[in-house]
């Protein structure tokens, strides 16, 4: 079919009352779809749609676009955004990301530097987190897209401090050590590869009940520098992500000033619980103290994909790692080229767009009362979930819940390799009925059911009803 705007104009509409109407009509299309969230769980893409996808590139009518949006894109979603999804850590996205992204859309900012309204908006959406998170005024941020960003930076920013030198030539022979707890997010050790640091240099340090051990960790210290070793690097974890466990960060902290080492904290979902009600916000407590801190918004702040954040306490030694100007981007006092300082200056890329808006348009529409509302709740319902498993006879839970992450065996009256394949066997069957997603870890040797609760949208209920189908499918099996 021909396209309306392949004709002589380009590539903007030549007929506006058209590109309206079929704009609305996804407008309205994307709001059945969030209003009817709960009938749409997750389900296999049928081949015959994957085929459909096949770029052809020939042009078509903006009406064929948004019909074939609707049937080929819109069903076969990640299953996130379902009320039981409960599976690894995903966020569920707002349906304040809908007005936020067409804004978006249209602005078009790239916000790597320059003089406009994106960054502001930027710079005071860091400024609200750095507040909750109890950080130094000057602390230094900026939006990424996740936490396996944030942490790139943060351990980059890191070691040029050590080793200021790194940038021009190098890190050399100097062997640099990390410590983070056994349990650590791979994303600390992917970051410490990237950055040619090895993760032989990464130490995991034993837990005790779930938190560092500080006496192995300040051991581990002075057998490495004993050794020759530099080290540099203390990783906490606010939230971990097989348990959703908390290192002692005022602990760590004291650590971290005696050794002179820069304290880093993952707190991909977890370091939210500093806007949650106690017992749950106390779990962060100490999170300031951190020289570092790596956070989403994509996951436990309920906002669309994808946004990260990092901190850092010390902006110089954050810029220090990261600035670098060629003449093509010089800034200047005034105009499109002031506004300094620019973003492109606190990470790695240089063209970014606006995440800052639908993080700014969730705080403002919803509010960070009904925001820690919800994150309660979820750890409510974690804590529900696990009365509700241990209230079954045969089934156990890995550890006791902390947070929102609950991890349990549906069978363990049976022998070790049974429980695990069972356990994988339920995880998928309720996957792929519809009925709630699970994901799975491996604890006490096990394959185990995992559910990590950062869904706005599950009440009592689901819980509830989950674990009667996971009951129902272990007496079965
Ligand atoms: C998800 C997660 C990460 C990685 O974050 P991304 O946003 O997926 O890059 C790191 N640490 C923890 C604890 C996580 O849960």
């Amino acid at each position: 079919m021909a396209n309306d705007s392949a004709k002589s104009c380009g590539l903007d509409p030549d007929n506006w009352k058209n590109f309206r109407a079929e704009a609305h009509r996804m407008l309205e299309t994307s709001l059945d779809q969030l209003q009817q969230v709960a009938e749409r769980p997750w389900q296999e893409v049928p081949e015959a749609v994957k085929e459909s996808y096949a770029v052809e590139a020939s042009g078509a009518s903006a009406a064929e676009i948004v019909d074939r949006i609707t049937d080929e894109v819109l069903p076969y979603h990640g299953g996130n955004i379902h009320p039981r999804f409960w599976g690894w850590v995903q966020g569920t996205g707002l349906a304040s990301d809908l007005i936020a992204g067409m804004a978006g859309a249209v602005i078009n900012a790239n916000t790597g530097g320059r003089d406009h309204g994106a960054n502001y908006m930027e710079r005071a959406v860091i400024d609200w987190t750095r507040q909750k998170m109890d950080m130094p005024e000057g602390t230094s941020g900026v939006l990424v897209a996740g936490t396996s960003q944030a942490t790139v930076i943060a351990f980059q920013a890191a070691r040029v401090r050590v080793m200021p030198q790194v940038r021009k030539s190098g890190q050399g022979t100097t062997r640099l050590t990390a410590y983070a707890g056994q349990g650590i997010h791979n994303a600390t050790r992917k970051a410490l590869e990237l950055l040619g640091i090895g993760f032989e240099n990464l130490r995991l340090v034993p837990l005790i009940d779930g938190q560092m051990d500080l006496a192995a960790l300040r051991a581990q210290i002075a057998k490495d520098r004993a050794a020759g070793a530099q080290p540099f690097l203390l990783v906490g974890m606010a939230g971990s992500v097989d348990l959703g466990t908390y290192d002692d960060l005022n602990g760590l902290a004291d650590v971290a000033a005696d050794e002179d080492l820069w304290l880093h904290v993952d707190g991909a979902f977890g370091a939210w619980t500093r806007i949650a009600d106690d017992p749950w916000r106390g779990l962060s407590d100490g999170i300031g103290r951190a020289d570092s801190i790596a956070l989403d918004f994509h996951k436990w702040m309920y906002v669309g994909y994808d946004c990260g954040l990092v901190l850092i306490a010390d902006e110089a030694a954050h810029r220090s790692a990261f600035a670098a100007r060629p003449s093509y981007l010089e800034a200047a006092e005034r105009g499109l080229a002031g506004g300094d300082p620019w973003f492109c200056d606190y990470g790695i890329d240089l063209s970014r767009g606006n995440r800052a808006l639908k993080v700014w348009t969730a705080l403002e529409l919803y509010g960070e009362a009904a925001l820690g509302a919800a994150i309660t709740d979820n750890c409510r319902l974690a804590a529900l979930m696990a009365d509700e498993v241990t209230a079954h006879p045969n089934m156990r839970l890995a550890a006791p819940v902390v947070s929102n992450v609950c991890v349990f065996t549906a069978r363990n009256d049976l022998a070790p390799e049974a429980q695990s394949l069972l356990n994988s066997e339920i995880a998928q069957i309720l996957q792929e009925s519809g009925e709630a997603v699970f994901s799975t870890t491996r604890a006490d040797g096990l394959v185990m059911l995992r559910a990590a609760i950062t869904n706005h949208r599950s009440r009592a209920e689901d819980i509830h009803e989950a674990i009667a189908a996971v009951a129902r499918l272990a007496q079965a099996g």
